[in-house]
């Protein structure tokens, strides 16, 4: 168990990364950064004063046991948080609509094209497999969805992930082709484009080696690199760093019939947790 002092350092690290990158987020948001924080309650994101200051307003005579509990409370409260975006999986009304691909643009796309036959629920399962392992490691982690039935598009999946402040929005996802042959693990990465990703671009990129590196070294499937994606909405409308995993080709069938199994889907989420540890700490 840590001291009380490395777990009160460790708490402030993790604050203080988020803290850069929401200031950085806020930027693309248009919105004041001193009026923001202003509308922050005491106990929000910046924390990071009231945690430096914490020990001396204990009042005097607090056993060390209890500061020792605080400290655990404010190491826990600290936690980086891993936004997991399982694809797909959207009501089909709501995936025929169309969304502008960034901040501004006339470009418009589709919410959601369903994805490659049996992909939904591949990367559901992966995600909560993903969500224990992280748990587990000491992260805190939300998921844009635990079912079928979403109701948004990656505008709202990328919202979603932008208000909790996430350390990282890891997508998931399977890959298809009219190439059954074509198979491999490929992790997608927001191409350069200012304003819309020049704030998270070196962060996810780092990220996106990370993962590919341990995802590969965890499944053994073909590595098929990384990939600039300049197209994708999700990555457009993003104020944290984000990446997407291709796991694998739902159109191969040795590839498909594996992303199917359990034990495959376990040994990706390993793949997945251990490379979003190189990337934060919790
Ligand atoms: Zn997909």
């Amino acid at each position: 168990m840590p001291s009380t002092s490395s777990a009160t350092a460790h708490a402030e690290r993790g604050t203080r990364r988020r803290l850069e990158w929401r200031e950085v987020g806020l930027v693309k948001d248009g919105i004041n950064r001193k009026e923001w924080r202003e509308q922050q309650p005491a106990w929000g994101p910046f924390v990071r004063h009231r945690q430096r200051s914490t020990p001396a307003r204990y009042p005097k005579g607090r056993s060390a046991r209890d500061r020792h509990h605080l400290a655990v409370l404010a190491q826990l409260a600290a936690a980086a948080l891993i936004c997991l975006d399982p694809g797909h999986g959207t009501i089909p009304s709501v995936g025929t609509q169309r969304e502008p691909i960034g901040p501004g643009s006339h470009v418009l796309k589709i919410k959601d094209g369903g994805g490659a036959p049996g992909e939904a629920p591949v990367a559901l399962a992966i995600a909560f497999k993903t969500r224990a392992l992280l748990r587990a490691r000491g992260y805190r982690v939300a998921m844009t969805r635990t079912r079928d039935g979403f109701a948004g598009g990656n505008i709202a999946r990328a919202q979603f992930c932008n208000e909790r402040h996430a350390a990282l929005m890891l997508r998931i996802h399977a890959d298809g082709s009219s190439n059954q042959s074509a198979h491999g693990f490929q992790t997608f990465y927001p191409a350069l484009h200012r304003g819309w990703t020049d704030d998270i671009y070196a962060a996810s990129l780092r990220a996106a080696r990370d993962v590919q590196r341990a995802a590969v070294r965890a499944t053994g499937a073909k590595d098929l690199g990384l990939v600039p994606r300049a197209d994708l909405t999700g990555f457009n409308w993003a104020n944290v760093p984000a990446i997407l995993v291709e796991t694998g080709y739902m159109t191969n069938p040795p590839e498909s019939a594996l992303l199917k199994t359990a034990a495959y889907q376990e040994k990706v989420a390993r793949g997945l947790a251990a490379g979003v540890s190189e990337f934060v700490r919790p």
